[in-house]
């Protein structure tokens, strides 16, 4: 109950009672990438030929063979000439698609409160750190930081910085302006930090390529919308066993992709799937494996903790690959880095990688952990303090698009790592020896109000 208490009143001091930023427009466009399966609409092949990006795959494919779905993800996406992420990084109403921090300020501010609420539960250490794996356009690091601003006096005694982790310079550029305002040196030579400067409200920020180059330290790790855009494989059962799928030139259609399955099994057959698997089809991400494993090492040595939220399952899904442009499904074989190209998150993968290094929560749905969160609170001081009806309207469409289980509400899930005493503590409070238990894990228990 005090701990409850507690977390209303940090609410209420974090938040305020106003809207501090623009509110989207419309949402309507939202839902875009929400839909599954891989079928829609296609667009069709640009009318001026191949891609630049399609004619460097044809005569790499040409050249060497057909590639795994893995390699042609990360070509496709984050190819330092043409990727997607690298030129056109499309994120926003005007882009391919649109991410729950873009369609409301409450979703990074209820973030920036499951930090503050952790910092607090593990005795406000005198430093945190930041870290965001693949930022966008920093809009959930830049609502976060409103509320570390609002919460000064609270977090006046703690040494912050902010750490990004990002391959797209072009997204990189947006993230300096919308935070810093464009206040960063650039700094290509340096190993570790691509980039560096003061935020808005005063905080050093630093941009690495890699989750390594951050340095040491107790840390909050935030990946939003991140894991799904890693290369995954994929594999499929067939009577002679498992093979991995693999992209080639399609010999009927000139310039045109096509799947093929590998003729034998592969190294990643033999590693990837286990000898329990029950599907037909399977999708692996083992770059998302090796990222939970640094995240896990790190929150055992230094504490602090990660929160991954996407879209995903827990081991059950089979074919999720797929590619949306201007918010509509998009052939994932078409103009490759033209589209976003993503795959759900498999949770029980990523619990596996953690290697009982760390121990896990969720996935919960985002609705839950919202409504645990407080948003319904949030929505109504918002409410009652806005007098516009074209505001109060857009305050109720953006709730219903991240509540909603029909839009973002069932299919966002939430997932957390914690250092292991972090829950042993928590788990503590039914023991009389201990005399002040650490309250439970904000977001991921019910915040009862009575
Ligand atoms: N978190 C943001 C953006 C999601 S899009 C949001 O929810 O709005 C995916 C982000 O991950 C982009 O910023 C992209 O450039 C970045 N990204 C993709 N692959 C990456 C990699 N291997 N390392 C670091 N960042 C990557």
């Amino acid at each position: 109950m005090v701990a409850l208490l507690a977390r209303r009143a940090l609410l209420a001091a974090a938040l305020g009672p106003a809207s501090r930023r623009r509110l989207p427009r419309h949402h309507a466009s939202a839902a875009a990438r929400l839909s599954s399966g891989a079928g829609g609409e296609p667009e069709a092949q640009g009318r001026g030929g191949p891609t630049p990006m399609l004619r460097h795959l044809l005569l790499k494919l040409r050249a060497t063979g057909p590639v795994t779905v893995a390699e042609y993800m990360r070509e496709a996406l984050t190819n330092p000439g043409q990727g997607y992420y690298t030129r056109r990084g499309g994120i926003g109403e005007s882009g391919d698609f649109i991410t729950s921090p873009e369609i409301s300020q409450v979703f990074g501010e209820l973030i920036g409160i499951w930090c503050i609420s952790e910092w607090m539960a593990t005795g406000k250490p005198k430093a945190f750190q930041l870290v965001e794996l693949g930022p966008g356009r920093g809009t959930l690091t830049d609502d976060i930081l409103r509320v570390f601003s609002q919460l000064a006096s609270l977090l006046s005694k703690c040494d912050i910085s902010i750490h990004l982790v990002e391959v797209s310079p072009k997204l990189s550029e947006m993230q300096a302006l919308m935070l810093t305002g464009g206040r960063v040196q650039p700094d290509p030579q340096d190993e570790s930090a691509y980039m560096k400067g003061i935020t808005k409200t005063g905080v050093p920020i630093f941009w690495h390529r890699d989750i390594q180059d951050v340095p040491p330290g107790y840390s909050f790790y935030l990946a939003h919308e991140f894991f799904d855009a890693l290369p995954i494989h994929k594999f499929q059962r067939t009577g002679k066993g498992w093979r991995e799928v693999l992209v080639d030139i399609d010999p009927e259609v000139p310039d045109q992709l096509r799947f093929v399955l590998s003729p034998s099994s592969t190294p990643a057959t033999e590693n990837f799937i286990q000898p329990e698997e029950t599907r037909d089809h399977v999708e692996v991400c083992p770059e998302a494996g090796v990222i939970i494993q640094r995240l896990a090492c790190r929150l055992e040595k230094d504490g602090g903790a990660a929160l991954v939220a996407d879209y995903g399952h827990d081991g059950t899904k089979t074919d999720t690959f797929r590619g949306f442009r201007n918010h509509k499904l998009h052939d994932v074989l078409k103009d490759p880095g033209t589209a976003d190209l993503t795959a759900d998150v498999d949770f029980s993968y990523l619990r596996k990688m953690t290697q009982g290094k760390a121990a896990t929560l969720g996935p919960i749905k985002q609705r839950e952990f919202l409504k645990n969160m407080g948003i319904d609170l949030r929505l109504q001081v918002l409410l009652q303090n806005s007098h516009d009806p074209a505001t109060r309207e857009q305050l109720l469409q953006s709730y219903d698009m991240l509540m909603n289980p029909k839009k973002m509400g069932d299919c966002f899930n939430f997932f957390a790592l914690l250092p292991h005493h972090r829950l042993a503590q928590t788990d503590r409070k039914h023991k009389p020896e201990s005399k002040s238990p650490l309250p439970p894990v904000a977001g991921f228990g019910e915040l009862s109000l009575t």
